[in-house]
């Protein structure tokens, strides 16, 4: 766990992946609060104990900020039974729009590996545990905005309009000048390469006047859901970055490219192959496409079934020797 400023921590776990998010721990002489929690009880337990370290005598960890309903932020709260739970009214909805911690656990441990979803669950999601994690109920929900302390340090949380899901918030610590943004921002840079983004929600410009929310606060630290921490100009990058994303799903969606193909597409084009996980383009690109065409979300593990399947469809161009000349992953016709 590393000090970014003052009284303020933040927990980086050690490789890129689903699920492996960031953790902020604010301190003062009285109290102390969370910024998000890890996936499962052994991870949340390590950055409490990292936590603790931190704090001064008779001091504990009050309250948890939940920037969103993802269980990779949320899950862990139970290793802190008496804190208060703090999220948006509407980050209700994304909780009963994923599966609970029990039923995710009993899907990735019962899911047949031969198929696309059990092998793609078993891969990304096998090394959690939450066979006795019952599910989190925030205990503060708010609409709009929330300003709290924590001892002496302003905390000015954000509520944000549908972006990366329903309900995000963001965090903003104007003493310390840092933001945490949540999944708004999946940071990448040249020293730590991320992965690519994931919004369930969206549109994306939502979610890239999200980004200009996380800039206008004036803030010099921007703590992302997930990756390594970034300054103005990589909020800026990232922004860049979303509106590729957009501008090929709009182009490919005036072309009639159904939502799918679309993503293999996007994908193809290679444009960011420092990032993991290009898979993921499927949800992005699919929530785009919803908002296009006014339809509905589909069913969770709808989703990430088309995921397993393009994960697998790109799965022979990452054995090595099978990439094309250009150097981009190989894909089936
Ligand atoms: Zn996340």
């Amino acid at each position: 766990m590393s000090t970014i400023a003052e009284d303020l921590y933040v927990w980086l776990p050690p490789k890129r992946g689903w699920g492996l998010a960031n953790c902020g721990l604010l301190t003062s002489s009285r109290t102390a609060a969370w910024i998000d929690t890890p996936y499962d009880p052994t991870l949340a337990g390590e950055f409490l104990a990292e936590s603790r370290k931190r704090l001064a005598a008779g001091v504990s960890v009050d309250r948890v900020i939940v920037t969103h309903a993802n269980g990779d932020h949320l899950w862990g709260a139970g290793v802190l039974p008496d804190a208060e739970v703090i999220a948006t009214k509407e980050a209700l909805e994304h909780i009963h729009y994923e599966p609970t911690p029990q039923q995710q656990h009993a899907l990735v441990k019962g899911a047949d590996p031969a198929s696309p979803l059990g092998w793609y669950l078993g891969e990304h999601f096998g090394q959690f545990d939450w066979s006795s994690t019952e599910p989190v109920h925030p205990t503060l929900m708010f609409q709009g905005e929330l300003e709290l302390r924590v001892g002496d340090h302003p905390v000015h949380v954000i509520g944000l309009p549908p972006a990366h899901t329903d309900g995000d918030l963001i965090v903003h610590l104007p003493r310390q000048r840092a933001v945490f943004s949540g999944d708004i921002i999946f940071a990448s840079t040249e020293e730590f390469p991320g992965d690519h983004p994931v919004h369930w929600a969206g549109p994306l410009q939502n979610v890239i006047d999200a980004c200009g929310r996380v800039l206008d606060t004036g803030a010099e630290i921007v703590i992302p859901g997930h990756g390594p921490v970034l300054d103005r100009a990589g909020v800026r990058r990232h922004i860049a970055h979303l509106e590729y994303v957009q501008e090929r799903a709009h182009a490919l969606h005036a072309a009639g490219i159904p939502a799918l193909d679309a993503a293999r597409r996007v994908i193809a084009e290679g444009r960011h192959p420092e990032l993991g996980l290009p898979e993921r383009l499927v949800v992005t690109i699919g929530s785009e496409y919803r908002h296009l065409d006014g339809s509905e979300q589909p069913a969770i593990l709808d989703v990430m079934s088309q995921v397993a399947t393009v994960a697998r469809e790109l799965e022979p161009a990452r054995i090595p020797g099978r990439r094309s000349a250009d150097g981009r992953p190989v894909l089936p016709a």
